[in-house]
């Protein structure tokens, strides 16, 4: 399969951020809304409360997550680059994402080696984030989530990769168009524009293959630096 690099679509979005950022974050907020005002009535059954909760506390997780990712597009702050140690960023992201995986029966097989690259680590960990998090969701009924870096060609590499349900061409192609999601209410299409966005802010390249009922593999290829320059 040929590997495709993908480029996020930044065109219209950064002019349109803020109507874009208060439209999108006003439907869950409107779902919220809906069921405090449930719970607010006294005979709500106990089970019931618990549901409209449990509910509640996931359109919040939503609504931070498109203001996040939204903001990578926003604020790039070249003033907090660092030297990062891709082990040490992928390492968090492991242990941020671990019980996500666990829910839904994912081992996560690792070969981590010390590589160096310049950027900021509260977008690169969204990017880790945004990938993972897909790889994993493509996987509900379990499966294995691989990460490995390794040097090629002088260049740092990540490899993120599952065996889960897959893509088309046509899924693969419109990867890092804003909105594209087949997650429908659960998804925002907007995970993958911004994991573009960050590696390509990083002055790195992402690049996917993907074959449907097999698995999916992200290619992150990153400028390595020096450990002591
Ligand atoms: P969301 O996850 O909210 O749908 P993303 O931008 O993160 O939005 O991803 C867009 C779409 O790309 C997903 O809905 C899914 O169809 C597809 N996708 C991304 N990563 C994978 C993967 N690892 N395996 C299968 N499909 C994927
Ligand atoms: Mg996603």
């Amino acid at each position: 399969i040929k590997k495709r690099i993908i480029k996020a679509e930044k065109m219209d979005i950064v002019s349109h951020l803020a109507s874009s950022v208060s439209h999108e974050v006003r439907n869950p907020l409107t779902v919220i809304k809906g069921f405090l005002q449930m719970m607010e009535q006294n005979d709500i059954p106990e089970e019931q409360r618990k549901k409209f909760i449990k509910i509640s506390i996931e359109e919040v997780d939503r609504a931070n997550d498109i203001i996040r990712n939204y903001l990578t597009f926003a604020k790039p702050s070249p003033e907090n680059k660092t030297k990062l140690n891709v082990k040490v960023e992928l390492e968090r992201t492991i242990q941020i994402i671990t019980p996500l995986a666990n829910m839904n029966g994912v081992e996560i097989v690792t070969k981590l080696e010390s590589y160096f690259t310049e950027g900021e680590t509260q977008a690169f960990q969204q990017c880790l984030l945004n990938l993972t998090k897909n790889c994993i969701e493509a996987m509900p009924d379990g499966g294995k989530l691989y990460i490995e870096t390794k040097e090629e060609n002088g260049d740092l590499v990540i490899v993120i990769s599952d065996n889960g349900k897959g893509m088309t061409k046509e899924q693969v192609s419109r990867l890092g168009e804003p909105y594209f999601t087949t997650k429908g209410r659960e998804g925002t299409g907007l995970g993958m524009m911004a994991a573009i966005n960050i590696i390509e802010t990083m002055a790195g390249k992402l690049s996917v293959t993907s074959k449907v009922n097999e698995g999916t593999n992200f290619h992150i290829r990153l400028p390595i630096v020096e450990e002591c320059s």
